[in-house]
């Protein structure tokens, strides 16, 4: 899983991402994130990642 480079963050459109909720893999908190069509996922509001500095994520559901 990757995080988005903040402007292809900013160039998904609402027609190609949908919200999602993944795990950090570093301190297991739950975010909310975009999805993108192809499955990378980036979290909501906060494009550097998870507040512990982790930058690896899962996907849940
Ligand atoms: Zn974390």
């Amino acid at each position: 899983m990757f995080i988005l480079p903040t402007d292809e963050i900013r160039m998904m459109t609402e027609s190609t991402r949908q919200r999602g909720a993944a795990r950090c893999e570093a301190c297991g908190k739950a975010l909310a994130v975009w999805v993108t069509s192809t499955h990378k996922i980036a979290p909501i509001g906060s494009v550097d990642g998870c507040p512990c500095g982790g930058s690896s994520f899962r996907l849940l559901g």
